[in-house]
């Protein structure tokens, strides 16, 4: 997986990879206890746009979408 391929939003291949730390908060009042899912993922950034792309890990990915059972239930 490269960095090659041109951004979504503007077309620019001016990207780079980045070493992220990523907490994602599920929205709203009443997910407010629910606790944060933390990724460590590579992001590339679009760096004539600011566009950054992540892939969230399979384990951490399945946390979101039990979180999101949860909320709708
Ligand atoms: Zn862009």
């Amino acid at each position: 997986m490269e960095a090659s391929l041109p951004c979504n939003s503007c077309g620019s291949v001016n990207q780079s990879k980045f070493s992220g730390e990523i907490g994602i908060h599920f929205p709203g009042l009443k997910n407010i206890d629910k606790p944060v899912v933390w990724v460590f993922p590579e992001l590339v950034v679009c760096l004539d746009c600011g566009t950054a792309q992540f892939a969230v890990p399979e384990a951490e990915l399945r946390l979101l979408a039990k979180g999101d059972d949860a909320a709708a239930g």
